[in-house]
Parts: C-alpha cells; structure tokens; sequence
C-alpha cells in the first residue's frame, strides 16, 4: 500500500557528501533484478523509485556519473561509493533514485519487480507483488 505523501522526500549518500530531496509522488517503483544493477551495487537487486527529473533537487554536493549503458548513466557519490540515481536517455525527462538511499525507505511501497530473468536464485519472492522476467511491454 503507497503510503507516499506530498511531503519533501530528503536523501543522500552514505557519507554524507551528497544530500537530495524529492517533492511530490513516484511515477513507479521497481525491485530491479538486471545484471547490471547487480553488478553496480554488488547486491541481487536494487529497488528504485521513477520521477520526473524537475522533482529531484541535489542540495549538497552532486553524482559523478558513468555510462553502464548505451542509454544509461548511474549517478553515485565519487567519495563513498553510494548509487543514488540512474537515468535512461530514451525517458530524457525522467530519473530513477534508489529508495534505500532515502532517509525513510519505508514511506514508498514498491509496486513490481523487473527483470527477474536474471533474478538470483537463492532470492525467493513471497511479497505478492507481479514480477516481469525483462523489460518487456507489458509492464507499466
Ligand atoms: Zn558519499
Ligand atoms: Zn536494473
């Protein structure tokens, strides 16, 4: 159940270098299974939450990007090592956070997995949420 409310959503890396907020509702919210969120964060999944790219504000310190894509670029904090952000050429005007790097991961509920085609296999999903195995276009 979103629990979300138009409050300032306030963030950052681990170490503080980087401070964001957020103003306003997720588009969507997605646990990503993708090799490359594996990879990028040494961990089987990554949750991130889609916005608007005008309702995220850094207001302390910015992400040092790198190109894990043709499309994609990640967003981490260049002195801890925190991903924070990624955003897709093909969605110019949109920008995924990871929830976890938010001060209050648990006011957002996600609403789907994604790309668990390459789901690892000792993470076994009871959340009751629908999971597609790629980003195919069935998904919202
Ligand atoms: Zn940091
Ligand atoms: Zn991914």
């Amino acid at each position: 159940m979103p629990i979300e409310t138009d409050k300032v959503i306030r963030g950052g890396c681990l170490c503080g270098a980087i401070r964001y907020q957020i103003v306003g509702i997720a588009k969507s919210i997605a646990h990503c299974h993708c090799k490359l969120c594996q990879k990028a964060s040494g961990a089987p999944f990554v949750t991130w939450a889609t916005y608007t790219t005008n309702q995220l504000i850094f207001v302390k310190g910015k992400p040092t990007y790198f190109n894990s894509s043709a499309q994609g670029k990640r967003g981490f904090c260049s002195a801890c090592g925190t991903a924070l952000v990624f955003e897709n050429s093909d969605y110019y005007n949109e920008i995924d956070v990871t929830v976890c790097s938010m001060d209050c991961p648990d006011n957002l509920w996600p609403d789907y997995h994604i790309w668990t085609v390459s789901q690892r296999r000792w993470i076994h999903l009871n959340d009751g949420l629908p999971s597609y195995i790629d980003a195919g276009l069935d998904v919202p």
